[in-house]
């Protein structure tokens, strides 16, 4: 019973989302290498990336799935997932490319006191129009 790798991803999580994706077709998967990218990330992608393995006999149906899900997007398949799920989109220009705003103190404070991390999620920034759009 030999493992076969179906795809390399640069990010773990990537990866665990082919894999569930895999799984809720049926298909046994296995992330490997993940732990390269905690160690040292620059070599992660040298010793190809985080792999999403499946068993032999699962490789040709598993890579028919892999073509699948490259052609749908996630947010596609979160709707799929989650019918009620909704795409955040600009108040002003209707574009789905929008970054997250944090209150810029509580950011501030948290950097200086523990390290990088966001402060309250207060809107969007469009990065169309550069629109900021409040929650
Ligand atoms: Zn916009």
């Amino acid at each position: 019973m030999s493992l076969k790798k179906v795809a390399a991803f640069e990010l773990p999580w990537q990866a665990h989302l082919f894999k569930g994706f895999l799984e809720s077709e049926g298909v046994q998967a296995y992330v490997v290498n993940e732990e390269h990218i905690r160690l040292y990330w620059p070599i992660s992608n040298a010793l190809g990336g985080v792999r999403v393995m499946v068993h032999a006999e699962d490789l040709e149906h598993a890579k028919s799935i892999y073509q699948q899900y490259l052609e749908t997007s996630f947010e596609d398949n979160l709707q799929q997932e989650f019918p009620d799920y909704e795409v955040t989109k600009c108040d002003y220009c209707g574009s789905e490319e929008l970054e997250p705003l944090y209150s810029g103190t509580k950011t501030l404070l948290f950097f200086l006191a523990i390290g990088p991390a966001p402060g309250k999620l207060i809107g969007y920034r469009c990065l169309d129009c550069n629109a900021k759009n409040s929650l």
